[in-house]
């Protein structure tokens, strides 16, 4: 039987949680594989949003997807870094929350993903949820409830 608390909880929506768009590092649909590899690299992130100048999401680059589409035969091509493009190499099977989804909802997907992406009420992308965010709200509620 679940506590009214835990169930006001696992209710939450999401929008209390989101790293809002305009603090998410991403590139544009179109950019460079280069371009996508310094983003990464100076942020320090392991993947982020392909966005288009409308704010929809189109996918996902990381470092990973990017090495493997350089990599030759025998050596990783590092000349073809500008010709590649982050559509050619982007994960577009992205798993999308919406902006009034609820935490509960986010806590099963964060299981198998870093972070997830969240779009607002006309599909435009408003920011992300990180798996770092979930766990430190999931602790916080923890130690504060007994039942
Ligand atoms: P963190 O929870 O901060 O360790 O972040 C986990 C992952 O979420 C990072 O590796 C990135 O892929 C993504 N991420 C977190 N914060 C941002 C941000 N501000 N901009 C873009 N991606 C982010």
């Amino acid at each position: 039987m679940i506590s009214t608390k835990k169930r006001t909880f696992l209710e939450t929506p999401i929008s209390d949680f989101i790293i809002p768009v305009e603090k998410v590092a991403h590139v544009l649909v179109g950019n460079s594989a280069e371009h996508a590899l310094l983003v990464l690299t100076k942020t320090g992130y392991s993947q982020v949003p392909v966005l288009d100048t409308n704010f929809h999401i189109h996918g996902l680059v990381s470092s990973k997807v990017i090495t493997e589409a350089i990599l030759g035969l025998e050596r990783i091509e590092y000349e073809k870094l500008s010709q590649i493009k982050v559509d050619d190499c982007m994960d577009r099977n992205v798993t999308i929350l919406k902006i009034d989804d609820t935490f509960q909802k986010a806590l099963d997907l964060v299981i198998n993903h870093a972070f997830l992406c969240v779009v607002d009420y006309d599909g435009t992308f408003a920011g992300i949820l990180t798996r770092r965010v979930i766990l430190k709200q999931l602790k916080k509620y923890i130690y504060q409830t007994s039942d």
